[in-house]
């Protein structure tokens, strides 16, 4: 219960709340100290004068020839101050605690002392003690033993009464109770007034948050009132955080279009196909083949497409390659192969052929290097040449697939590793999904590589792998990914990259 009403107090009441609670702790624990200290020094001065009164009187007894026969006969000579008409009060005592003589003031009334004060006097030891004379009154007496010949034989008792001194300390506490409990009422509300000030930002969050819960409109950002003190760090980042959503939200929505558009069109030649059928191609032995075949490419189409989706979508959630030795000259010599079952009218010659070992996951290179023999002769029109070769240098091994083909635009350049993206060949339009290249990548990066491409339309292109070769000591594989020897993370910009999640 009292964890649930703790919660639903606002931030602003629990700041004034603990500010004013510490503030009250820290107060009282003050003026309790300064009180004690005050009280003390009002007792300690009283005691002095007392003191003093209590050694001028034994100083005269003694000074007497004989003292005790004084003392005994209670005529000892008291001193001409107006202790009588004040509330000073003088009382003198035999050894044995018996008051041979009192001031006019006291009026017969013996002072009242405690057992301690006997035992004290036949000490030798002066001794102030706090005494209840009745009717409420408290008197501070001073208690100094009169000595002859060394030995102690009675007392003077110098009092007082302490009305006036309780009377001061009592003004003082009200004016602490008082004072501090006008001064705990400001500091409060000037905490209430601080908080709010100070949490106005945190509102303005709140508003915003909820406007854009309400409208789903990312674009909306918080402002930005002092930007660089706490509040406004964390409206930037939020601010920052939103631009990221929208990027990605952007970025899935226009994925989700061309995945259902790069889907609708197999779907649609499917549909197509069938009707065909049912409309009675079926007859037509030649027709029937035909649309069989027709619905037949479309579902590969269609069953390529959601392989390369699929591994985009592993790729983005950090999929692991397994690593091994690979022998980059024969991998190379396979692909080499299997393009020449591939060329239709297209030469592929294969060129300088250096040996090198990259660690890597041989499944994935293959198929990165099978990605860009694809399009080198999806792109290059019959009697063209394709050029596999590979080099060794600086510790990188490159293999560099060319062609003559029809080249890629500048405009084009920029976006090609994009995912859909797909240069528009107007005319001659090769089928494809836009995918190959970013799963290239994809895989390029997650072996510490890159892949780069130089272009020019209408003579060619020369798509140029860059991976690690195995004896690159500057680089080593933790957790099945690559990173630099001395655990760095790679520079942006630098001649390579660490793919990091697929990144
Ligand atoms: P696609 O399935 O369209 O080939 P890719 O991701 O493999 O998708 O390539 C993206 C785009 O890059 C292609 O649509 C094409 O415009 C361009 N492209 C890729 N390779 C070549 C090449 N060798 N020659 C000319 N254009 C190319």
């Amino acid at each position: 219960m009292r964890c649930a009403k703790n919660n639903s107090m606002s931030i602003r009441t629990r700041l004034t709340l603990w500010y004013t609670g510490i503030l009250a702790i820290t107060l009282v624990v003050f003026s309790a100290l300064l009180y004690s200290l005050l009280a003390g020094i009002l007792l300690a001065v009283m005691d002095e004068r007392l003191a003093s009164q209590a050694q001028n009187i034994t100083r005269l007894i003694q000074a007497e020839n004989d003292p005790v026969a004084v003392l005994l006969s209670g005529r000892v000579r008291l001193p001409e101050i107006d202790i009588f008409a004040s509330q000073h009060y003088i009382q003198i005592v035999t050894a044995d605690g018996q008051a041979v003589q009192l001031s006019d003031n006291l009026r017969g009334q013996v002072l009242p002392a405690p057992p301690v004060v006997a035992d004290k006097i036949v000490a030798g030891e002066s001794y102030a003690f706090t005494t209840d004379a009745g009717q409420g009154v408290r008197l501070r007496v001073y208690s100094r033993p009169i000595l002859f010949a060394g030995r102690p034989v009675g007392a003077v008792q110098a009092a007082r009464s302490l009305t006036e001194l309780y009377d001061s300390l009592s003004v003082v506490r009200r004016v602490m109770v008082l004072g501090g409990g006008i001064f705990l009422l400001l500091a409060a509300v000037g905490g209430v007034i601080l908080a709010a000030a100070a949490l106005r930002p945190v509102q303005a969050i709140t508003t915003t948050a909820q406007r854009i819960a309400g409208t789903q409109d990312l674009g909306q950002r918080i402002p930005v009132a002092v930007a660089n003190d706490e509040l406004g760090r964390l409206t930037s980042t939020i601010n920052a955080m939103l631009a990221r959503l929208q990027t990605l939200f952007q970025a899935q929505q226009r994925l989700i279009a061309d995945v259902s558009h790069e889907l609708r069109t197999p779907l649609t030649t499917i549909q197509g196909n069938l009707d065909l059928l049912h409309r009675g191609a079926a007859n037509d032995p030649a027709a029937q083949r035909e649309t069989l075949r027709a619905i037949g490419d479309e579902t590969v189409r269609m069953g390529r497409l959601v392989n390369d989706l699929l591994l985009l979508a592993q790729a983005d959630a950090g999929l692991r390659l397994s690593l091994v030795p690979v022998e980059m000259d024969t991998l190379l010599l396979e692909v080499y192969r299997q393009a020449q079952v591939m060329a239709q009218g297209v030469a592929v010659r294969l060129g300088a052929e250096d040996q090198a070992q990259v660690m890597g996951d041989h499944d994935r290179l293959r198929q990165l290097l099978l990605n860009l023999v694809d399009n080198a002769l999806k792109y290059t029109p019959a009697g063209g040449e394709v050029t596999l070769s590979m080099y060794r240098r600086d510790g990188w091994v490159q293999v560099a697939v060319a062609d003559t083909g029809i080249g890629i635009a500048p405009d084009d350049l920029p976006h090609i590793f994009e995912r859909f993206y797909r240069a528009d060949h107007r005319l001659t339009r090769p089928s494809g999904s836009g995918l190959g290249l970013s799963i290239a990548q994809w895989i390029a990066q997650a072996h510490a590589g890159r892949l780069e491409v130089a272009s020019q339309p209408g003579r060619g292109s020369t798509f140029t792998l860059w991976l690690p070769e195995m004896t690159n000591s500057k680089l080593q594989i933790a957790n099945g990914k690559w990173q630099m020897a001395d655990g760095r993370r790679q520079k942006a910009n630098s001649r390579w990259q660490i793919a990091d999640g697929g990144q």
